[in-house]
């Protein structure tokens, strides 16, 4: 059994941050089933944002805009107090990583550069050329390693140790010995990040499979909010490959099959800097409506740069250049970018309030993992990266505060004897039939099919009955090799049950939710509904082994309810 003070599961940017505010105090474990810099954030390529004013097109933006931009683009769901919290932090959480050494591209007066993202009312977003979460996760990484965090790379989560009263720290799967370890904390931090390959198509990495949120849920926390997943308009056709918002940040178009730039007709005023919810069913619109393009991968939309010129797509979109000479075989300098809409951030996730805490005490969530909820029902392009740092530094102070001057016992009974079930599921699991593969495969297919962009009541039931009946198979599960030793299919076969779970409550969620906001869109009920659905949804595991559906509803501060216009 390994011992630490606090440990954290995550090495993206929401686990790092959070493990810099502690490691000169605390005894930090650091866990994450790849090296820390391979997690999903180092692939965040257009930027963070804070009302910084440096643009000259930004002089007068200040946190409460950026504050109202947040809560107008999440139509009306995220609670305004965390919002603002958020907004108001972003400045000094930007300048603190400049401090850190982390190389932001300037405006030739030195300061720090912003571009304009979408549904953003000043041009606030801060960014490395395409490159910005990589420059923010390397910066962080030297950082805490530097103050002493011990990271355990390549290791997985399995499950969260609680007895009813207190988390207890975790069930620890040592992927290259292939042992099971119990590791006891006082305080545990999942920073876990999205669950985007719960969906066939997403922009998502292969390691994205939410399992961290999965196993809160199984611990009897409730998730919040799980209906409302964000799908991106610009996939690279066939390979999902994410190009980055800041594309049309820059100016970029978007076209039909006749030429048209058709953003012009959903949202005259902001056209394709309008928000990721409006323009990905814009585009999905067009393209079932006959004016998508064709392609042997799928239908398109065109997504147009080559006005920029080749010397701006090379300073500020040198990533976008590559992945598309790289995976298509297109320069988009000379010709325009196949791209279709597709899964792409998980505004739900675990329910935390401002300071990461969750109902168990001594666990904590932050990161895409967690829902506080800033993002709402759709979140605005550069708030990511932003809620990352600020609630994982703010997930730091919480446990801080939980820690200080209070000595813990540990149950370590407890943790011994969930390692050896653990050690038995493992066994067993090398027995079934059923393969990982497979299943998630058609979990992936049912969410795209029947939970995407447009829904409806008989397809997210259909959604539901599938997952059923995964679920049943799953029970059946098994690996081919009863190798324990670096077995993805084994480590596969542990995760797809808490995939499913999420699986599960976004249909259940989205069924439930009879109304649209923001990228939750109902065919069915394509209005928003604030008289009756103003409400976060909880989902929590019952004692049947069934989940529980309740509502809260939304903190409301400065900004009442008001139709979206863009
Ligand atoms: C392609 C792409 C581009 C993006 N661009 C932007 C952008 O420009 N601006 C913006 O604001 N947002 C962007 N986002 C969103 C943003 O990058 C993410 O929301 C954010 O980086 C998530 O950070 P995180 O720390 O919460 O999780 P992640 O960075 O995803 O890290 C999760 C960590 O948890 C570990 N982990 C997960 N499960 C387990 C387990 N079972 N056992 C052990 N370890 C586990 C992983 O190994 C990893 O270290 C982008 C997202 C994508 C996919």
């Amino acid at each position: 059994m390994l011992h630490h003070d606090i440990i954290i599961i995550g090495g993206g940017l929401a686990g790092l941050r959070a493990a810099v505010g502690l490691c000169e105090r605390y005894d930090v474990g650091l866990l994450s089933k790849v090296h820390p810099l391979r997690s999903h954030s180092i692939a965040a390529q257009g930027g963070i944002n804070a009302a910084l004013g440096n643009n000259p097109e930004g002089r007068d933006d200040s946190w409460e805009k950026h504050a109202f931009d947040t809560i107008k683009g999440s139509d009306y769901l995220a609670d305004q107090d965390a919002v603002e919290f958020m907004c108001r932090d972003a400045p000094s959480i930007i300048y603190e990583m400049e401090h850190w050494g982390c190389p932001f591209s300037r405006f030739p007066d030195g300061s720090i550069a912003q571009r304009p993202f979408g549904g953003a009312g000043f041009p606030r977003t801060c960014y490395s050329a395409d490159l910005t979460g990589h420059v923010l996760l390397n910066t962080l990484y030297e950082r805490a390693v530097s103050l002493g965090v011990k990271v355990y790379d390549e290791w997985y989560l399995l499950a969260l140790a609680s007895n009813g009263e207190r988390c207890q720290g975790i069930i620890a799967f040592d992927f290259r010995k292939g042992e099971v370890v119990p590791v006891q904390a006082p305080a545990t931090l999942f920073a876990t990040g999205g669950y985007g390959r719960v969906f066939r198509h997403t922009t998502n990495a292969l390691i994205n499979y939410g399992s961290g949120i999965g196993i809160a849920y199984k611990a009897g926390v409730p998730i919040k909010d799980m209906e409302c997943v964000q799908f991106h308009p610009t996939g690279l056709i066939g390979t999902y490959i994410l190009i980055t918002e800041a594309a049309r940040g820059e100016g970029g178009w978007l076209t039909n099959n006749r030429g048209e730039r058709f953003m012009q007709r959903y949202a005259p005023k902001v056209a394709e800097l309008a928000p990721r919810d409006i323009v990905a069913r814009s585009m999905q619109t067009e393209i079932d409506e006959g004016r998508g393009l064709e392609h042997p991968l799928g239908k398109y939309i065109n997504l147009d740069l080559r006005h920029l010129g080749e010397k701006e797509i090379q300073k500020k979109l040198p990533g976008v250049k590559s992945l598309c000479k790289d995976f298509v075989g297109i320069d988009p300098v000379f010709e325009p970018i196949p791209v279709m809409p597709c899964e792409h951030y998980s505004m739900g996730g675990i329910d935390t309030n401002q300071h990461g805490e969750t109902v168990l005490p001594g666990f904590y969530a932050a990161g895409e993992c967690g829902c506080v909820s800033v993002h709402g029902a759709n979140r605005l392009g550069g708030n990511s990266l932003l809620d990352t740092l600020v609630f994982g530094k703010a997930a730091a102070l919480a446990m801080h505060e939980y820690l200080q001057g209070k000595s813990f016992t540990g149950d370590t009974a407890l943790l011994t004897s969930l390692g050896k079930t653990w050690e038995r599921k493992l066994e067993n699991l090398a027995k079934g039939e059923e393969r990982p593969a497979h299943l998630i495969t058609k979990m992936g297919h049912t969410m795209s099919e029947n939970v995407g962009i447009f829904r409806e009541k008989h397809k997210l039931q259909q959604a539901l009955d599938d997952l059923a009946v995964l679920k049943e198979r799953y029970r059946r599960v098994g690996v081919s090799s009863p190798n324990r030793h670096l077995n993805y299919a084994l480590m596969k076969a542990v995760e797809i049950e808490y995939m499913l779970d999420i699986a599960s409550a976004i249909a259940l969620g989205a069924l439930r939710r009879e109304e649209s906001r923001g990228a939750h869109y109902r065919r069915d009920f394509p209005l928003r509904n604030d008289k009756d659905w103003l409400k976060h949804t909880l989902v929590t595991l019952g004692k049947d082994g069934t989940p529980g559906v309740s509502y809260r509803n939304v903190t409301i501060t400065n900004h009442p309810p008001r139709e979206r216009i863009y």
